[in-house]
């Protein structure tokens, strides 16, 4: 066997209310002024009131998912004749990624507080789109310094949002498995984040039951780490494309596409179909296939990318986008073998 693993260098901090050592976090850094970036939101502006002072903050709401360049360039207008030490995120994966598109510039420590399943908060990816053209790239600026989990700060996170974020983190988990550079660490992270996010799910998602809320987010976090450690295959290659190129929802693309990934690649990578499965809790990854169209169901999520404003003629078009790069994924193919998959998609069937 051999593999490379890089031991990450985010502090994490979980638990319920740990929201309010934020503060503290900013201090642990050795900075003072955080520009706090975050969604156009009352509550997320109330909570942050709260948390803050008598910290001095700003707080800019102006993220927006995929990180238009025009945010970026919003927020550093917002900075000039200000002066900010650090950048404390709180919200989602547009939050997390306005801070990193700004730390690229500024070269300023980020402290990340999620507040969806995303993943973004551990992981060094950074992605700006600019007139329609997401790019992303690795670098270690963006990387959180820091990262507070705070399971009460889910409690508002609508159902309809929370699922599809879920099958976003599972996603991560489910490539790394199947990953060229997967290693041990991440094999171990991977596997439980399944388990844990596809056993918890629907419970979290009923709004009464706090542990399964974060064993979700638990799974999540681990699914950011994996999508750190590791290089995704297919699926996260589909999503970009359908999302880049129709502007299809992040969180509910993914969530429609997987298990159709999952049963594309099920005879491949042998030993990582095997894990998923056992992660699922069933015998065969067709059945985790089967499994995760089905949970598309349970939390309420839609199983079509009719649905998410995908038209038929696109079908062709993204299948031949998709494979204009070269990318490993352990099922060789090429557009011909990737149109049946995104007819299934797109129907909403269950995965074949
Ligand atoms: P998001 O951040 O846009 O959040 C979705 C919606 O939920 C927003 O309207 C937000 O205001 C709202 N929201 C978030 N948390 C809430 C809460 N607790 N209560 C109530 N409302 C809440 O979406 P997302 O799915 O978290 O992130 C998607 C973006 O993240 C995409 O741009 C994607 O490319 C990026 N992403 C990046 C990485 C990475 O490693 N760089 C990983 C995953 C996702």
């Amino acid at each position: 066997m051999e593999f490379l693993f890089t031991m990450p260098e985010t502090r994490v901090l979980f638990g319920r209310g740990a929201f309010s050592k934020l503060k503290e976090e900013v201090g642990r850094l050795g900075c003072s002024a955080p520009l706090v970036l975050t969604t156009p939101s009352k509550r997320s502006r109330e909570r942050i009131e709260r948390a803050l002072p008598p910290l001095k903050y700003e707080l800019y709401d102006g993220a927006r998912m995929h990180v238009p360049l025009e945010s970026v360039e919003g927020a550093l207008e917002f900075m000039k004749g200000r002066t900010f030490d650090c950048l404390a995120a709180v919200g989602g994966g547009s939050s997390i990624g306005l801070a990193k598109a700004l730390a690229l510039r500024t070269g300023l420590p980020i402290i990340a507080v999620p507040t969806t399943y995303a993943g973004s908060e551990m992981t060094p990816i950074w992605g700006i789109t600019e007139k329609g053209v997401k790019t992303t790239g690795r670098d270690g600026r963006v990387l959180p310094k820091s990262v507070i989990y705070d399971p009460e700060l889910f409690a508002s996170l609508p159902a309809s949002v929370a699922g599809v974020s879920a099958m976003n983190a599972l996603a991560h988990c489910v490539e790394a498995l199947y990953a060229e550079n997967a290693n041990p660490v991440t094999d171990l992270f991977a596997e439980d984040a399944i388990r844990l996010l596809t056993g918890n799910l629907g419970a979290s998602l009923r709004g009464d039951d706090q542990e399964a809320l974060e064993s979700v987010l638990r799974g999540a976090w681990m699914g950011g780490m994996v999508l750190a450690m590791t290089t995704m295959g297919l699926h996260h290659k589909l999503c970009h494309t359908l999302g880049g190129t129709l502007d299809l929802p992040h969180a509910e693309t993914h969530a429609v596409v997987l298990p159709h990934v999952i049963a594309f690649n099920r005879e491949h990578a042998e030993d990582a179909m095997k894990k998923i499965a056992r992660g699922f809790g069933v015998t065969t990854a067709f059945d985790a296939a089967r499994a995760a169209h089905a949970l598309l169901t349970e939390i309420g999520a839609k199983n079509a990318l009719k649905d998410l404003g995908m038209k038929s003629e696109d079908i062709e078009r993204i299948a031949d986008l998709a494979t204009r790069n070269k990318y490993y994924n352990p099922r060789p193919f090429g557009a011909a073998e990737l149109v049946p998959l995104l007819e299934n998609a797109y129907w909403g069937r269950p995965p074949v």
